[in-house]
C-alpha cells in the first residue's frame, strides 16, 4: 500500500487517504505529518538508478517491509516509529548478487548471511536449484523477521555451459544468460579468429587434469589445468579479433543472452595467490578449514611456472576489455560474486566485483545498475525492486558518500534496510564482529 499525502488549503500536511500508518495532523497546528510505526528516513539524497540523478532532501516512509512514501515535505515518527537521520547519506536499493552459492553453506554456524548484509546484500540469486525449497523457507522466515537473511532467489536455466559449444550457438538458441564468461576457455575462443580449431583441439586434450582433488580442483581450476592449458590460452590471445568479439556482443543483444562475468571470480583464479587475497584482512571472517583449503590451493597456484600464469593474468585483462566492450554494445551486465571459489567470502566479495567492473571501464552508475536495475528487470521483478520509489520493497543501502563518483562509495554503508528492518553501522559493526569471534581460534 502507497500512502497518499497532499496538502490542505491551510497549507498543513495531511493524509488523504485512511491510514493507520499516518496520523492526520488535525487542528493542532504542527505542519509535520506523523507515523506512528516502522521508520522515517529524513533528509536522505536518493539515487535514481536509471540514470544517476539525485534526489535531495527526501523523506522515507518505512513499514511493512515497503516503501510507503518518499516525500520532501517533514514527516514525524512517533509512537513505535523510529527516526533515521540520513543527511548527507545517499539511499540506494539494496545489492543483489546474481551467482553465489550460498545455501550449500547455509548450515555453517555463522554462515554467509551477517557478511552479506553488513556488505549492503539484500538479495542474491543462487545456483543450486535443489535448494530452491529451502530458500523459499529461508525467504518466510526473513520476512516474519525470525531469521535475518538476504532473501534468496533461484533464476532457473542452466547453470554452466558446456564447453563444446560455442556461446554463439548458445545465445542463438536461447541461452538467457551466460555465467562467468562462459565454461571452459569461455566466450574469449570466440572472439578468436581460430575460434573452432582452438576449441576442437582444447577438447581433444581433456580439459581436466585426472586423479585430482575435486573440491579443491573446484576452488581454482587454474592451479590444476593452468600449465597444461596455457598454450590454449595464449592462441587465443594472440589471435583475439575485436571485430568477432563485437559480432559476438551483437548477437548477444538480439538475443537478449545477458552477461554475468563474475570478474572477481575469474581474477581470484587467475591471480591465485595474490597477496591481495592472501593477505586480505577480511580472511578474519572465514572459518579455518576454508582458509586452510584456500591457503593449500594458493600453494599449488604459486608452482606454476611463471610464464603460464602471465598467459593466464594477460587473458583475465582480455576478459575484462570483453566485459567493456560488451557493455559498450548494450550487452546487459548482471554483478555476481560466485561466492563458493576461492578468496571469495561472503558480501565483500561483490564489493570486490564492483571494483572489477569498474576496473573494467564501466562507469559507477552501470556498475550500480549490474546490481539493482538489470537484475530487477532480468527478474522480472521492477515492480518491486531496482530502484528507490513508493511502492517498493524497503531494501535499501545509505551511503556516506555519493556512489556516482566512486564505486569505492558503495562500500561505505551507513545503514542498511532488510525487509523493512534497519541495521544501523553500529548494527552491521555488530554482524562483522560475531563472526570473526566465531572464526577466531580456528
Ligand atoms: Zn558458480
Amino acid at each position: 500500500m502507497t500512502v497518499k499525502l497532499k496538502k490542505r488549503l491551510s497549507g498543513v500536511l495531511c493524509v488523504a487517504a485512511a491510514s493507520s500508518l499516518l496520523a492526520a495532523c488535525g487542528s493542532s497546528g504542527d505542519s509535520a505529518t506523523e507515523v506512528e510505526h516502522g521508520f522515517v528516513i529524513s533528509n536522505a539524497t536518493i539515487v535514481d538508478t536509471r540514470d544517476g540523478s539525485l534526489q535531495q532532501g527526501r523523506t522515507i516512509v518505512v513499514d511493512g517491509g515497503k516503501i510507503q512514501t518518499i516525500t520532501s515535505e517533514r514527516v514525524r515518527a512517533t509512537g513505535a516509529a523510529q527516526e533515521v537521520d540520513a543527511s548527507g547519506k545517499y539511499v540506494v536499493p539494496g545489492y543483489i548478487d546474481m551467482h553465489t552459492h550460498v545455501m550449500e553453506a547455509i548450515d555453517l554456524q555463522p554462515n554467509f548471511f551477517p557478511l552479506m548484509i553488513a556488505n549492503g546484500v539484500t538479495a542474491f540469486r543462487d545456483q543450486d536449484l535443489a535448494s530452491e525449497e529451502r530458500g523459499a523457507q529461508l525467504n518466510a522466515d526473513s520476512a516474519a523477521g525470525l531469521v535475518d537473511a538476504p532473501e534468496a532467489i533461484f533464476a532457473g536455466g542452466e547453470a554452466h555451459l558446456n564447453p563444446a559449444e560455442s556461446t554463439f550457438d548458445a545465445s542463438n538458441r536461447g541461452m538467457p544468460y551466460i555465467d562467468h564468461l562462459g565454461a571452459g576457455m569461455g566466450l574469449l575462443v570466440d572472439c578468436s579468429t581460430q575460434a573452432q580449431d582452438i576449441r576442437t583441439e582444447f577438447l581433444a586434450q581433456g580439459y581436466r587434469p585426472s586423479g585430482i582433488n575435486m573440491a579443491h580442483f573446484i576452488l581454482n581450476p587454474r592451479a590444476y589445468d593452468g600449465n597444461q592449458n596455457a598454450r590454449f590460452y595464449q592462441r587465443v590471445l594472440d589471435t583475439y579479433d575485436e571485430n568477432t568479439c563485437e559480432a559476438l556482443s551483437q548477437a548477444f543483444v538480439h538475443n537478449g543472452t545477458w552477461q554475468i562475468p563474475s570478474l572477481i571470480r575469474l581474477r581470484t583464479q587467475d591471480w591465485g595467490n595474490d597477496p591481495l587475497y592472501r593477505q586480505d584482512p577480511n580472511l578474519i571472517y572465514v572459518e579455518g578449514s576454508r582458509r586452510a583449503n584456500w591457503n593449500e590451493v594458493g600453494d599449488m597456484f604459486s608452482a606454476l611456472p611463471a610464464d603460464a600464469v602471465t598467459t593466464l593474468q594477460n587473458y583475465y585483462e582480455l576478459q575484462k576489455r570483453a566485459t567493456l566492450l560488451m557493455q559498450r554494445s548494450g550487452v546487459k551486465v548482471l554483478s555476481g560474486s560466485d561466492i563458493g571459489g576461492i578468496w571469495l567470502i561472503a558480501g565483500f566479495s561483490l564489493q570486490q566485483e564492483f571494483q572489477e567492473l569498474a576496473a573494467a571501464g564501466l562507469s559507477p552508475l552501470e556498475v550500480l545498475q549490474t546490481t539493482t536495475l538489470n537484475p530487477a528487470e532480468f527478474l522480472n521483478r521492477q515492480a518491486s525492486m531496482g530502484t528507490v520509489e513508493e511502492g517498493k520493497n524497503a531494501d535499501l543501502v545509505l551511503l556516506d558518500a555519493n556512489p556516482l563518483d566512486s564505486v569505492d562509495n558503495l562500500a561505505k554503508i551507513d545503514g542498511v534496510f532488510l525487509k523493512g528492518r534497519y541495521f544501523s553501522k553500529a548494527d552491521l559493526e555488530e554482524l562483522k564482529r560475531g563472526v570473526a569471534d566465531a572464526y577466531a581460534n580456528q
